[in-house]
């Protein structure tokens, strides 16, 4: 069955009485070549066939084509509504299980240890359901879930905010949440007419290669008062950093001035002038005195 024809889509979906819920993100892809890309550039720095966790298999397109090429492929999604058209489209593929549920109710850690026991090469590749990509992403993040890479097809302005150094103008807390833990890059765009049904945005595939951030751990002993201070910081980007940091942690102002000082920085510093080393320098002058 070719799940990237649009008549063979909206014969299956009628035959199965499926409504698209906007809700859930449901913009399924209907172009062979960007699923290949997905598929490829996913694999590209692993050494052979990995084991693959994906998010939101909609009617199985991509979890199609990871099964031919991967070993393993454990795909997560939330509507049960395409529970018998999953179970058609991917009848052959005898190395994909889906596990029903919210991705990010799940208990990740536990799933990874049930579905991947004694894997080592694990990556993820997914076509995300818009309305979670920041979070989801910071959840295979931050729980250090055993991943080599993370490619996702995001919308392309979260994919310019993803993938931004930090200290660029386009940065914000989850650029330096992205850059702590992996290395991200944007990969390729894909117009929205990729999609039934088309989306009113464009979108991009980015590819995060993680390495968990333990080259910053030793510098950062408290990672959740870190972050509270990056969030801050990027609560009101366009001001001086001083004023929403200081509010937050309950600080007087001048001490937070004091600190950047210390750090030799700006004392009127915006939050996307500030470098990841300098975030890490500022936290730990905070941190040494106050907190
Ligand atoms: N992979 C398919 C494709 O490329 O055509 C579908 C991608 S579609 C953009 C997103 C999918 O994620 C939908 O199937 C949707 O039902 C599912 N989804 C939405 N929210 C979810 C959640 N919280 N947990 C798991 N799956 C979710």
């Amino acid at each position: 069955m070719n799940l990237t024809s649009i008549k063979t889509i909206k014969e299956l979906l009628a035959r199965h009485g499926f409504a698209f819920s906007k809700s859930l993100g449901q913009n399924f892809l209907i172009n062979p070549s960007v699923c290949l890309k997905i598929a490829s550039e996913g694999r590209d720095v692993i050494d052979y066939a990995p084991c693959v966790f994906e998010i939101g298999a909609g009617i199985g397109v991509l979890t199609k084509e990871l099964s031919r090429t991967c070993k393993k492929v454990v795909c997560v999604e939330i509507d049960r509504a395409l529970e018998p058209i999953l179970a058609e489209t991917l009848a052959d593929c005898s190395n994909v299980e889906i596990v029903w549920g919210d991705v990010m109710k799940i208990d990740l850690a536990e799933l990874f240890a049930q579905k991947f026991e004694g894997e080592e090469e694990i990556i993820c590749c997914a076509n995300l359901p818009y309305y979670i990509t920041s979070p989801v992403i910071m959840r295979l993040l931050e729980e250090r879930l055993p991943l080599k890479t993370i490619t996702v097809m995001v919308q392309k302005e979260a994919a310019l905010r993803l993938c931004s150094p930090v200290g660029s103008r386009d940065c914000g807390a989850v650029s330096v949440a992205v850059r702590y833990y992996s290395e991200p890059k944007k990969l390729f765009n894909v117009s929205r007419g990729s999609f039934i049904p088309a989306p009113s945005v464009d979108s991009a595939v980015i590819r995060l290669k993680v390495h968990g951030g333990e080259r910053y751990r030793g510098d950062v002993s408290d990672e959740r008062l870190f972050f509270r201070i990056v969030r801050a910081a990027f609560s009101q980007r366009r001001k001086q950093l001083a004023n929403p940091v200081s509010e937050e942690l309950n600080l007087p102002k001048e001490r937070i001035k004091a600190a950047l000082s210390a750090c030799d920085l700006n004392t009127s510093a915006r939050a996307e002038d500030l470098t990841l080393e300098e975030f890490i320098k500022l936290y730990n002058n905070i941190n040494r005195e106050n907190i």
